[in-house]
């Protein structure tokens, strides 16, 4: 242990002085300032490292959010600030251990470039839940001081076991989003055992509720869509949606009561899930993936009638993104993207706010290249 912390440290030197290149990118100065063209330090790759040329990368609601330092309490952002975890690209240079990837390769990096690598959680491949995580930007550099920096830039360099293979049949503009808003989806459907026969809800169709009628629908569910705005039910049936319930319909809500296995809450603006929790049957669980700023009142009897669960989840360990990336594989499964150039990424900013996307933004990295 102690003999690892030297080689980093030492290494750190090193990189400092040579073994580091300038890539193109994408950042804020400040919480205020609009994204702008910089250039960023890269390290070289090192003994088990990737270098990625990115060619797309989804803009993720918590880019907003770290950008503009709305989650101070909590991570305060550094600037300056490149964000971007949903990243897709082509591998460039390996190092001389990397065994996972060779040049040419598709790969994939999501909202984790590392972590501790010893604790229970990172050894059962639930990287997620370690205490310990290096996120993909806004966190700690080990390698080259600073904090990490994301996919809003044309590369990037990751240690093999964080990234990922990507599906030659996927459209890479799509499949971007995956890495984030798929796998928080994926991700609690897997781990509730969501499958064939199953009637599972998905409330709220946004980036993430797309995704999650799209794999609730591939992994044999009988899908039901909960929304506020009716006319969103051409959409959610096109998607894969068996059924379309308009919430404030109390007589439709009811129609559902005590009959679902899982219902995946996506919705990010306070609302009754006391509603929800009464449409599960026993032992059914809700699981919030959204994540409204005030505490939702949750009424007791609603759980304890029925034996039912409420839980939340964030994204996925690595085993399980791999696993989430190649059943999207086998299914064809890709999010709904907007593409746009990185020029117009402040104004994808402003549409977000009002959901004004179906249902996901891509960047196309090619774009940078005009920078
Ligand atoms: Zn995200
Ligand atoms: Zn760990």
């Amino acid at each position: 242990m102690q003999n690892g912390v030297f080689c980093i440290s030492e290494r750190r030197l090193s990189i400092y002085s040579n073994y580091m290149f300038n890539a193109k990118a994408y950042s804020a100065a400040s919480a205020t300032s609009p994204l702008a063209a910089t250039m960023i330090a890269r390290r070289d790759p090192t003994e088990y490292d990737v270098q990625i040329e990115i060619l797309y990368c989804g803009i993720c609601h918590s880019d907003l959010h770290q950008v503009r330092n709305e989650w101070s309490e909590f991570i305060p952002t550094v600037y300056p600030c490149v964000p971007g975890h949903e990243i897709v690209g082509r591998v460039t240079h390996v190092g001389s251990s990397v065994t996972k990837f060779k040049s040419g390769d598709l790969a994939a990096v999501g909202c984790m470039v590392d972590s501790d690598r010893t604790c229970a959680e990172c050894q059962a491949g639930l990287e997620q839940f370690c205490p310990n995580p290096i996120y993909t930007y806004n966190f700690p550099d080990k390698h080259l001081g600073g904090v990490t920096y994301g996919g809003y830039s044309d590369s990037i360099v990751v240690d093999q076991r964080f990234v990922l293979h990507v599906p030659s049949n996927l459209d890479l503009a799509g499949a971007a989003p995956l890495l984030c808003a798929g796998i928080t989806t994926y991700s609690p459907m897997h781990h509730w055992g969501v499958s064939k026969g199953k009637k599972v809800g998905v409330v709220g169709l946004g980036g993430l509720g797309h995704m999650g009628v799209k794999i609730a629908h591939a992994l044999g569910a009988h899908v039901v869509v909960f929304t506020t705005t009716p006319n969103k039910k051409d959409d959610a049936l096109r998607l894969g949606a068996d059924e379309v319930v308009i919430s404030k319909h109390a007589d439709e809500m009811q129609k559902h009561a005590g009959s679902f296995d899982f219902i995946l809450d996506a919705v990010s603006a306070d609302h009754d899930i006391n509603a929800y929790i009464n449409l599960l049957r026993r032992d059914g669980n809700l699981t919030l993936v959204g994540a409204p700023n005030k505490p939702l009142p949750v009424a007791a009897f609603g759980l304890i009638m029925g034996r039912r669960s409420l839980s939340g989840s964030p994204i996925g360990g690595i085993p399980e993104t791999q696993q989430m990336l190649d059943f999207c594989g086998q299914h064809n499964i890709t999010a709904d993207v907007e593409v746009i150039p990185i020029q117009k990424v402040n104004e994808a900013y402003e549409r977000l706010l009002t959901s004004d996307v179906k249902y996901r933004f891509s960047i196309d990295m090619a774009s940078l290249k005009y920078e």
